[in-house]
């Protein structure tokens, strides 16, 4: 389906005005129009089939003295679940679609960031290092069913999940690709095994894309053209924002930056599960991080002790998040020095770092900078802090839902446009 063809045409219209009732709340048919730029009548009919799926509903109200038909998405009509795997974790969130996205309070109970869409439900687990997709896939189902029972829905209450990966994926085959990086699903046809495990719409992307995605509509991106959201956790990865969009690359595997080699002729650097000697990854992970420190400060060791030793003045520990933060801004440097990003946004767990590993980062980057220019992004933390990639795959599968065909098989031909 081409994003020209009749059908496709259907999708990206029915996207539109969803998307503008869920921004604007409950707007009338004629707000909409003007909202998406599509002619009355054709936004009349994707309303009714809409209202017919059980998606919208539309009432008479009386706004400023005068009769106005408003239209609402339905509380109820459907629920999408955003999954994120890291190397160790997975955590699933719940969103209703009729959530008014952008709109919403945090959620006190499950330690939600402000921002995003309401997440009705969400939690974590714990998975072993190199887990298949099996065992994952497993793990993340039973958490699934476990939020769906607290919020009262179940697994044909769910109109769509998209899944988040710490490992380049081709979009055009929905493969895992690059051998090491995530052993247990390399050439896993994931969003298959996803749809066929879960049992619901499912898509797969990357999870530094995703991550990037949430903080884009509802985080430290918003409002920017250009900039570049960094991942550091177990896994170092990032997402480009080139010109007001999300940039994939051909394959949608752009932002492997934590398989940059930072020092390609080193014999002597550390060999990254890639294949390749000294990526970024091998100099800068959580893992680094920690076994570096352990011997000083006793194992096993967090990251979230580590900077809380970093603050409390402990040498060793402030040395380690500066030298990671300098290893950061060296590889991005030529990055920004091409691109000239406006903003650079650190998430991932080293992020709670802050200014012990953000500063030494604007500093690599200021003295990589071109002289003469006034290219050195702002280096900031991410507004979603660990949540952005969940939050990203609820994003997605929000607007991946609403765009697709209701499971229920009526979709009635809609008027479309020329
Ligand atoms: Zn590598």
């Amino acid at each position: 389906m081409g994003p020209g063809s009749p059908s496709g045409l259907r999708a990206a219209n029915r996207r539109r005005v969803l998307e503008a009732v869920r921004s604007a709340g409950a707007p009338s048919q004629a707000e909409i129009a003007a909202v998406t730029a599509l002619a009355p009548a054709t936004v009349s009919n994707i309303v009714r089939v809409l209202c017919r799926e059980g998606l919208l509903e539309a009432t008479q109200e009386i706004r400023s003295g005068r009769r106005a038909r408003a239209v609402r998405l339905v509380r109820g009509a459907g629920l999408v679940a955003g999954i994120d795997f890291g190397h160790r974790h997975v955590r699933v969130a719940l969103a209703d679609l009729a959530d008014p996205a952008g709109h919403a309070a945090p959620d006190p109970d499950h330690d939600a960031p402000p921002g995003g869409p309401t997440v009705l439900a969400q939690a974590r687990r714990s998975l072993p290092d190199g887990h298949g997709a099996t065992g994952g896939l497993a793990e993340a189902g039973r958490l699934l069913d476990a939020l769906l029972a607290r919020v009262g829905g179940s697994r044909a209450s769910l109109r769509g999940a998209v899944v988040g990966l710490p490992a380049p994926l081709d979009q055009a085959t929905g493969a895992v690709g690059a051998s090491g990086v995530l052993p247990g699903w390399v050439g896993v046809p994931a969003a298959r095994r996803v749809a066929e495990h879960l049992g619901v719409p499912s898509w797969v992307d990357n999870d530094a894309t995703l991550g990037t995605l949430a903080e884009l509509r509802w985080g430290a991106l918003r409002g920017i053209d250009d900039g570049i959201f960094l991942k550091l956790s177990e896994g170092v990865g990032a997402g480009l924002v080139l010109g007001g969009a999300l940039y994939r690359g051909p394959d949608g595997t752009a932002g492997e930056i934590g398989h940059v080699s930072v020092e390609p002729g080193d014999r002597f650097a550390a060999v990254c599960r890639c294949g390749q000697r000294g990526c970024l990854e091998t100099l800068v992970s959580t893992t680094t991080v920690t076994a570096m420190l352990e011997p000083l400060l006793g194992s096993p060791l967090t990251i979230a002790e580590v900077v809380a030793r970093a603050r409390d003045g402990h040498a060793p520990s402030r040395r380690v998040l500066a030298d990671t933060g300098h290893h950061v801004g060296v590889v991005l440097a030529p990055l920004c020095t091409v691109l000239t990003p406006r903003r650079v946004v650190v998430g991932g767990e080293l992020a709670q770092a802050g200014a012990l590993l953000l500063d030494p980062v604007h500093a690599a980057l200021t003295a990589a900078a071109l002289p003469g220019t006034s290219h050195t992004p702002a280096v900031t933390t991410a507004a979603l802090a660990q949540h952005a990639p969940v939050l990203g795959a609820l994003a997605l599968a929000l607007d991946r839902a609403v765009a697709s065909a209701p499971r229920r098989g009526h979709d009635a031909p809609v008027t479309v446009e020329p």
